[in-house]
């Protein structure tokens, strides 16, 4: 007779607790606080939902490096522009759910939008800087300023140990720690590395409003910067000549009109110029592939951020 079937059938494996779906915020309040009070390190991972293996691999970092692992869920309203796709934006949340509990997140907050913006609210939180200034901050004037707002929120009723977000928003991580910086939140952010499609395109929950010509034409942008890199491996400092690199690559592709491609400094984001070398440069593309505005970056000559498992 076998033992181990036995034996095994005698040891309880203790089964995580199940994920909690939070919508409100002081549900939210007492909740962590009571997290924090048994001493657990809190790990959030903020996101718009339409959760693809980017966003997944923030929950797989913050799951490994914390106790309690807190998602939100809100497509935040003022962070989009008129005109922009606020309305059309992908709402899963169920199968986001789903994704998420496989992962053994504790806490899901996806709050309608009354509990983050109190009718009346007259707050706003603005990076007013060169952080803002210049490339998304340019394009999309109002989009930061909703970005901290709404951060800022979470960060007060998450009060979270560590935030999460993805290299694939680089302005964003910029602000974002300019402004942690800024108001003291006694937090840590890590930045983690873009998840790409095996042929390069960078995830991004408005993928799916591309079609198949569409997607293919998106492309581009990862080649692009993929071929700059190359050059940059060749020796190649220069900044425009990096910028011509991804400027052909994407020129050369019908159905792409490019927004900006920048060479940047990686802290600051000045733009790099003349003769001024590239030696550690940012990237960063804005490009529309039919009526889909997408964004990409790729960082040289310094670490990019530790990979995530
Ligand atoms: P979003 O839902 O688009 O607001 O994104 C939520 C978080 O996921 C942000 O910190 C993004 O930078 C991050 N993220 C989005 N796409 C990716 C990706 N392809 N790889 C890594 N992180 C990502």
């Amino acid at each position: 007779m076998c033992l181990i079937p036995c034996l095994l059938s005698l040891i309880s494996f203790p089964s995580p607790p199940p994920m909690s779906l939070v919508q409100s915020t002081a549900d939210l309040r007492s909740l962590l606080a009571a997290e924090r009070a048994k001493g657990n390190r809190i790990g959030f991972v903020p996101t718009m939902g339409a959760l693809h293996r980017g966003h997944m691999s923030l929950v797989s970092a913050a799951r490994r490096e914390c106790d309690v692992v807190v998602a939100s869920i809100f497509v935040n309203p003022t962070q989009f522009g008129p005109g922009e796709d606020f309305e059309r934006y992908p709402r899963t949340l169920d199968a986001d759910c789903e994704l998420l509990a496989q992962e053994n997140v504790e806490y899901v907050f996806a709050p309608p939008v009354e509990e983050v913006y109190p009718p009346g609210a007259q707050t706003w939180v603005e990076v007013q800087g060169p952080a803002t200034a210049t490339l998304e901050g340019v394009r999309r004037p109002g989009h930061f300023r909703g970005v901290t707002t709404v951060v800022a929120t979470l960060f007060h009723l998450v009060g979270p140990d560590v935030a999460y977000f993805g290299q694939k928003d680089y302005q964003q991580t910029v602000v974002l720690r300019q402004m942690t910086r800024d108001l003291a939140f006694p937090l840590e952010i890590r930045v983690c590395p873009t998840v790409r499609d095996p042929d390069g395109l960078a995830l991004s929950s408005r993928n799916q409003y591309l079609s198949e010509p569409e997607r293919a034409q998106a492309l581009s942008l990862s080649r692009g910067l993929f071929s700059a890199r190359e050059t940059f491996d060749t020796g190649e400092r220069n900044p425009a000549a990096l910028r011509n690199v991804v400027q052909d690559t994407l020129q050369s592709t019908n159905g792409v009109a490019i927004d900006y491609v920048a060479i940047v400094d990686p802290e600051t984001l000045a733009p790099l110029e003349g003769a001024q070398s590239a030696e550690r440069c940012v990237i960063a593309i804005a490009a529309r592939v039919g009526k889909t505005r997408l964004i990409d970056n790729l960082i040289l000559g310094m670490e990019p951020p530790a990979p995530q498992e």
